[in-house]
């Protein structure tokens, strides 16, 4: 605009002086665009250079696997001391019982009505088209004998599943420190609450000080730490997707696409439309912002498969870019890595549909009542790894007396499904947090400009 005045004063500035205005603003131009992406942008150009990579070179393409490997070590590090110190610190500082309760009654009661729509919305979906109906029985035996070995697999872990009683023991640890080193994410949750909620009783303020002092100092350092693994997160994402697709066979997505689409369609309306809803109508935040804050978090989980590799990058984006306070996200988002997996539970649906319209196997209105509420279950109890979400499905078949061995039809998509609806968990669990801390009053403006944007 300088230039433009100078110029436009006629002849008070000699026009070689206007020209270097000119050919200087050009060059600021050319900087700008040359600067280099936001980290989102270069975690996203990281993993489509990943899948033309994979595509290309095949399976020769492992010999990158290790990089992928070291950033997953280094991001699963993060792990256990940030959720235990940041929960612990976040439970202390809350004091009041009756908060925390009323926090943790807000969380649940939001998991399990986003999940039961999850689950009907994969239900509708898988009725009104009908993926399952009409498969070439040739397709059907070629894939129950390729992928026959997984299924027996899933079935068996799934049979070694522990009771109801057990499960629900099993969240009080016997021993702490064999819960952290084992990362046995329930048992960390209950461990730091209640270790949160004795702080508070200690008489001597010093020694609670010296305590709480001790633990923020180690949640700060790991947010520190996400940072600086965030800065290799592009190519760590790059070999992670390369592989993954190189080990991907395409002609398997072929024969069930129609399947997959529909898993992934429900996925995309349910993250469109829910949470959408959820963030705008609940806690009065512009979805636009709420989908761009978490992007970095969403990335690592679709390229890892696993809720509780992102859940670092999920705080940290949950509390630096939405404003969401460490006594809230501590909570919420850690136990929803582990009992809210909405995606999953969608998935479920869909697939218990598709195997019984293989099958040729009506399930009525109250087999598929049987199925929200299994559905519901089984993604609370199942732990965010990669394809944990075909074992649960066991259980959901199992319970429905559906054949086990359907599981071989669609386990030769399971991968590509897997990131797909973990991108989806970590979404239900950030959204969340937004809404228990609006509904806290405790929504703040959020660092729009946290160190994983830059
Ligand atoms: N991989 C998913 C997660 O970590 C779980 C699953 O659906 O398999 O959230």
């Amino acid at each position: 605009r300088s230039g433009a005045f100078f110029v436009s004063r006629g002849g008070c500035v000699p026009t070689a002086w206007a020209k270097l205005l000119r050919l200087s603003r050009q060059h600021r131009n050319l900087r700008g665009l040359m600067k280099k992406p936001a980290l989102p942008t270069q975690i996203a150009i990281g993993m489509v250079i990943g899948v033309l990579v994979g595509a290309v070179l095949g399976e020769s393409i492992l010999v990158i696997k290790p990089i992928g490997d070291l950033f997953l070590r280094l991001i699963r590090m993060v792990v256990v001391p940030l959720v235990f110190s940041s929960l612990l610190v976040g439970t202390a500082t809350v004091g009041d019982p009756k908060k925390l309760g009323r926090i943790g009654g807000r969380t649940m009661a939001y998991y399990l009505c986003t999940t039961a729509i999850a689950i009907t919305i994969g239900l509708l979906i898988a009725n009104i088209v009908q993926p399952g109906s009409g498969m070439d029985p040739i397709v059907q035996e070629q894939l129950l004998v390729d992928f026959g070995g997984g299924a027996n697999d899933s079935v068996d872990s799934m049979r070694q599943r522990p009771s109801v009683t057990d499960t629900l023991l099993e969240i009080v640890p016997q021993n702490p420190i064999e819960a952290l080193a084992t990362a046995n994410m329930l048992q960390i949750i209950f461990c730091a609450v209640l270790f949160g909620v004795a702080l508070t009783l200690v008489p001597k303020p010093e020694h609670k000080a010296a305590v709480l002092g001790f633990f923020e100092g180690v949640s700060a350092a790991m947010i520190q730490l996400v940072h600086i693994v965030m800065l290799i997160a592009p190519i760590g994402v790059l070999a992670l997707m390369a592989v993954a697709v190189g080990q991907f066979g395409l002609d398997v997505l072929r024969v069930l696409l129609l399947y997959a689409a529909c898993v992934a369609l429900g996925l995309i309306v349910h993250m469109t439309l829910v949470y959408t809803a959820a963030v705008k109508l609940f806690a009065k935040m512009s979805p636009r912002r709420f989908f761009a804050a978490i992007r970095p978090a969403q990335l690592v989980a679709f390229s890892t498969s696993s809720s509780s590799a992102a859940l670092p990058v999920t705080m940290e984006r949950v509390t630096k870019g939405l404003g969401v306070p460490e006594q809230i996200s501590s909570f919420v988002l850690p136990l929803g890595a582990t009992i809210n997996m909405d995606g999953t539970a969608l998935y479920q649906g869909v697939a218990t549909v598709f195997i019984a319209q293989v099958y040729g196997i009506d399930l009525g209105l109250s087999g598929q009542l049987t199925i929200v509420l299994m559905a519901t279950l089984a993604s609370i109890g199942a732990a965010a790894v990669p394809g944990v979400g075909i074992i649960t499905l066991a259980m959901v078949l199992d319970q429905l007396g559906l054949p086990l061995d359907g599981i071989a039809l669609i386990l030769g998509v399971d991968r590509i499904l897997d990131m797909l609806r973990t991108a989806t968990n970590i979404t239900g669990d950030a959204s969340a947090a937004v809404i228990v801390a609006a509904a806290e009053g405790q929504l703040g403006g959020g660092d729009q400009t946290s160190a994983t944007d830059t």
